[in-house]
């Protein structure tokens, strides 16, 4: 199963694709988590990404595409993979449609986590105290929730029209989350028999 999960910053993708990830045994592919372990590493890439990333904005389309290819020649993801914080904008899922035609891996279900802004505002500041991510400070987390609405939000539409894409409430408990993210997994698989 090939999944793209969409949602806002602090939306609890990252969660929510941890549990996918063991339920469904596929791979986990978070742009953002190659990128931070990039910038930890030192790279060149990372070196560059760090200050871009650090400012709330989007990293190149080219630095993330290059680096997600890399990732899909693993192969873990052969049974499947949940793609976690890409495409963020639509020249990304023009890209990722492109390189999944390409090595024959469509993808199955899209699934958009929704989470108002105010939840959003207030979980990150909560995993800004915990985890002391940059770019989870109230004032860039204000400027990636504009970013996500300029130019991740036409994303669904993309997928939507597609027919791949499934919107899920996000709030409540990560457990109960979880549950309606796997029924809207079943619905669709359903449906398509
Ligand atoms: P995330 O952990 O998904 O919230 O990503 C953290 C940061 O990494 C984002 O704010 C961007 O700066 C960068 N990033 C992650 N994924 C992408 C992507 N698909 N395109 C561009 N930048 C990305």
């Amino acid at each position: 199963m090939r999944i793209v999960l969409l949602g806002a910053p602090g939306s609890g993708k990252g969660t929510q694709a941890t549990r996918l990830k063991t339920e469904l045994g596929i791979a986990h592919i978070s742009t953002g988590d190659l990128l931070r372990a990039a910038v930890k590493a030192g790279t060149p890439l990372g070196l560059r990404a760090k200050a871009v990333m650090d400012a709330g904005q989007l990293v190149s389309d080219e630095i993330v595409l290059a680096m997600l290819e890399e990732r899909l020649e693993q192969p873990d993801t052969h049974a499947g993979f949940i793609l976690d914080g890409y495409p963020r904008n639509l020249a990304q899922a023009d890209a990722l449609d492109r390189l999944l035609k390409r090595i024959g891996q469509p993808l199955d279900a899209v699934l958009k986590l929704n989470v108002p802004d105010a939840d959003i505002i207030k979980r990150t500041e909560i995993r800004f105290k915990a985890e002391g991510r940059a770019d989870d400070d109230p004032e860039t987390v204000r400027r990636r929730l504009q970013v996500y609405a300029q130019q991740t939000a036409p994303v669904a539409d993309y997928y939507s029209q597609r027919g791949l894409l499934t919107e899920v409430d996000g709030v409540g408990a990560i457990e109960e989350i979880f549950t309606r993210l796997m029924a809207a997994l079943k619905s669709r698989s359903t449906a398509a028999v």
